[in-house]
């Protein structure tokens, strides 16, 4: 992980704002937006392949995989995502969002989810997870009928274990949770996908 990223101020003063996209099919987008936008970005609620274009960064949220998964269907949104991603453009995955990013879904991380892995029913839970790449703090994370990787490539960094499983990994632009990082304040992790759009757009403004 590039350690220097989170130093980068994810939107500086005279610079066009971050636009970062919330999938907004289904699940709870609106505390993302919320989040991201005092962190300073434009968060878009995005619902059609027109809003998921020109954003530098995409969050797909939490919600229920398959209902996410049908609505990405239906709406001809995997051409527009997988775009963004092929771009270099960062994406965060949350609980549903990182199964919907999976192999056996839009193939946006070299891993396998499994869903409801704590449990159906007992599953719902909060701890303090210690992440790389956010700082030394640990951070609160709520898990809802919440995924774990099963199953990753070599590529993947496991930035967070629970009892033994990832949890939080990134696959190159790609960072997927098993928990709700928005849901309990603590803005570091949307604060990391700032800084990684940032480094994104840097490296997108060198001419070739
Ligand atoms: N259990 C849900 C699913 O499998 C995910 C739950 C969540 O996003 N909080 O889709």
């Amino acid at each position: 992980m590039d350690r220097g990223e989170l130093a980068a101020p994810p939107a500086r003063e005279g610079e066009r704002p971050l636009r970062v996209g919330v999938l907004a099919s289904q699940g709870d987008f609106a505390a993302h937006a919320e989040m991201l936008r005092e962190l300073g970005a434009e968060a878009v609620e995005a619902r059609g392949p027109a809003e998921l274009s020109e954003l530098d960064a995409l969050v797909i949220p939490g919600g229920e995989s398959t209902t996410i998964t049908k609505a990405i269907e239906r709406d001809g949104l995997a051409p527009a995502i997988r775009e963004h991603a092929a771009a270099g453009r960062p994406v965060l995955g949350t609980c549903a969002g990182m199964i919907v990013c999976d192999r056996d879904h839009l193939g946006l991380i070299d891993a396998r989810a499994r869903r409801n892995a704590f449990g159906r029913q007992l599953a719902s839970f909060e701890t303090d997870l210690e992440i790389a790449g956010i700082g030394p703090d640990p951070l609160r994370a709520v898990f809802i009928r919440a995924p774990w990787i099963e199953e990753h490539g070599e590529r993947v960094e496991v930035l967070a274990r629970h009892q033994g499983h990832p949890v939080a990994i990134r696959d190159g632009a790609v960072v997927a949770c098993s928990f709700h990082p928005e849901l309990a304040g603590d803005p570091r992790l949307h604060a990391l996908l700032m800084a990684m759009a940032t480094s994104a757009r840097k490296r997108e403004e060198v001419p070739r």
